[in-house]
């Protein structure tokens, strides 16, 4: 694998790899990398000749500051397991080299960034997609591969992506779960021993408001949610929210269950983490 920090060598690489007809996937991501990160390779190794992985925290995407600070950064631990993967280049640029001058471009998300993300996280999807379409210019990946478990972020990249007339394809990847159903996430290493414990609730209550939707109206399912996560002194609800999968507008009743997505947030400690259930089926 070929580490590269620079934009200009990143882009001479891969220019000679395009003129050979080589396909190429890119997978953007902020390091502290894990077996969702490594899946995400995996699929890409299939699909394409050569895999690109970014690892940049990005600041413009943190509203909170101290968030952005200690968000984990592990690129030699990262650089070993990359290797395993058998990706070909590692983009690690610095600061300097995404943002040289200050990016005020603004983006049209037709309202999906309104709702649950950002409301909590003002200015989130903006740095997402300022990052993001950096990226792809440097990269000018054929494939571009995204986690459902950031269900509004992959919804706002394709629509990005189809909006700037961006010739990449979004691939979405199911979300990879820990043995006992928490989905992997950088951030958990955050957590202490007990929060650990604690924090498989999560998907418990997904998995659960699943079955509950059988018999319990959109209301009833959601307030059940926020009783289930509060009820540990532990975790925080900051939203539960059921959406439909492509606008992401609040879903009110049942009809159309196959493509309702339900969104969640759990503040434990100092610590947020993120994760979704689809209720088709
Ligand atoms: P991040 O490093 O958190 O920005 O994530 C980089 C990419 O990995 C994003 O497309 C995420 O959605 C994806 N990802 C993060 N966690 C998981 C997971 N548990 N399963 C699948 N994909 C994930």
């Amino acid at each position: 694998m070929k580490r590269i920090d620079n934009k200009s060598d990143l882009i001479k690489e891969l220019n000679i790899l395009r003129n050979k007809a080589k396909t190429i996937g890119f997978v953007p991501t902020m390091g502290a990398l894990h077996e969702g990160h490594l899946s995400l390779i995996k699929y890409s190794n299939k699909q394409n000749d050569i895999t690109v992985i970014s690892i940049f925290v990005n600041p413009t995407q943190f509203n909170d500051k101290k968030d952005y600070q200690r968000y984990p950064r592990i690129v030699e631990d990262d650089i070993k397991k990359l290797e395993k993967a058998k990706c070909d280049f590692l983009f690690t640029p610095s600061e300097q080299e995404m943002y040289p001058e200050n990016d005020t471009r603004e983006f049209d998300f037709d309202n999906l960034d309104k709702a649950m993300e950002g409301k909590f996280r003002p200015g989130h999807f903006r740095g997402v997609a300022l990052i993001v379409s950096k990226l792809f210019e440097i990269v000018g990946p054929t494939r571009a591969y995204f986690g459902e478990k950031d269900f509004q972020q992959l919804t706002v990249i394709k629509h990005l992506v189809k909006t700037l007339n961006i010739p990449v394809e979004i691939v979405p990847c199911p979300i990879l779960r820990e043995p006992d159903g928490l989905a992997m996430s950088s951030r958990n290493m955050l957590l202490s021993p007990t929060e650990r414990k604690h924090v498989p609730l999560i998907f418990k209550t997904l998995t659960e408001a699943k079955e509950k939707a059988k018999t319990l109206s959109v209301q009833e399912t959601k307030d059940w949610v926020v009783r289930s996560i509060n009820a540990d002194p532990l975790l925080k609800i900051e939203y539960f929210e059921i959406v439909d999968d492509t606008k992401l507008e609040s879903v009110t009743d049942w009809k159309n269950k196959n493509t309702s997505v339900g969104c969640i947030a759990v503040h434990v400690g100092n610590i947020r983490l993120i994760d979704n259930i689809r209720f088709n089926l």
